[in-house]
């Protein structure tokens, strides 16, 4: 198996965390930014080339090619942060970064609302995919906003990754046409939940999320893929799930 996990957070992982999702089949990540209660700009610059200078070799050691996304996320707004964004389009000029995330909302304040917005435009403005964060309250609205916010700056909808898709808003997600993110911990989708409602997950991409701010598991992805096989799901389900999906939104095929 060749599997890509879609989203976690390479600054936050134990070495034995990416030891095991190398020798579970994890062959590609994508590392989000995440800087919790950031107060400077420059905190990001640094997260942001930690993660594609030092962490991209880090991971390679262990036979995982890491790719980056940048962006300001919403549990660390720094009072600076619109010279974070006007910096992004230089750093999604690095070869490795492939979108913007982990972007999103977390409590709808004008301000977060205002720091999405300004990222959005930047990923219209350079063509990448965004991953968007879903928080745990007024899933169903949050998603509605985030759809309302990309037709006003005009991105196309197969460029936005809802993470952390549940049964809440699948729907929502399928019917506009944008990809669901599917967060395998038991906060978020377990396998055998994922087996149950494939037909309404079967066009997402899995990951973990792995941060150590609660439970994670960094073989949620590998775990999830074992589950599908030993219930003889499709295979081209599966790899849909593990590997195809991300690839293609990311450009990371090969
Ligand atoms: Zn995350």
């Amino acid at each position: 198996m060749r599997l890509i996990d879609s989203h976690i957070h390479v600054t936050m992982l134990p070495y034995d965390g990416l030891q095991a999702m190398a020798r579970g089949g994890v062959v590609k990540a994508i590392s989000c930014a995440v800087l919790v209660g950031a107060q400077h700009a420059e905190s990001y610059f640094d997260h942001f080339k930690q993660n594609y200078n030092f962490y991209r070799s880090w991971a390679a050691q262990e036979g995982i090619e890491l790719y980056t996304a940048v962006g300001v996320h919403p549990a660390g707004i720094p009072a600076d942060w619109t010279r974070v964004v006007d910096k992004l389009p230089e750093f999604l000029a690095e070869p490795s970064v492939v979108a913007l995330g982990e972007i999103g909302m977390n409590n709808d304040t004008q301000l977060e609302r205002d720091v999405l917005k300004a990222q959005l435009e930047v990923a219209k403005a350079v063509n990448k995919p965004c991953i968007i964060h879903t928080p745990n309250q007024n899933r169903r609205a949050f998603v509605d906003l985030y759809f309302e916010m990309a037709q006003q700056v005009g991105i196309p909808a197969h460029l936005l990754v809802i993470d952390h898709a549940m049964l809440d808003i699948i729907d929502q997600i399928n019917e506009f046409g944008a990809v669901p993110g599917i967060t395998i911990r038991k906060q978020h989708v377990l396998p055998e939940h994922l087996a149950e409602n494939l037909d309404r997950y079967a066009n997402g991409m899995l990951n973990c999320d792995y941060s150590n701010i609660f439970y994670n598991d960094p073989t949620g992805v590998i775990k999830a893929a074992n589950y599908l096989k030993e219930q003889n799901v499709d295979p081209k389900i599966i790899e849909n799930l593990t590997y195809n999906k991300a690839a293609e939104v990311f450009g990371i095929g090969d």
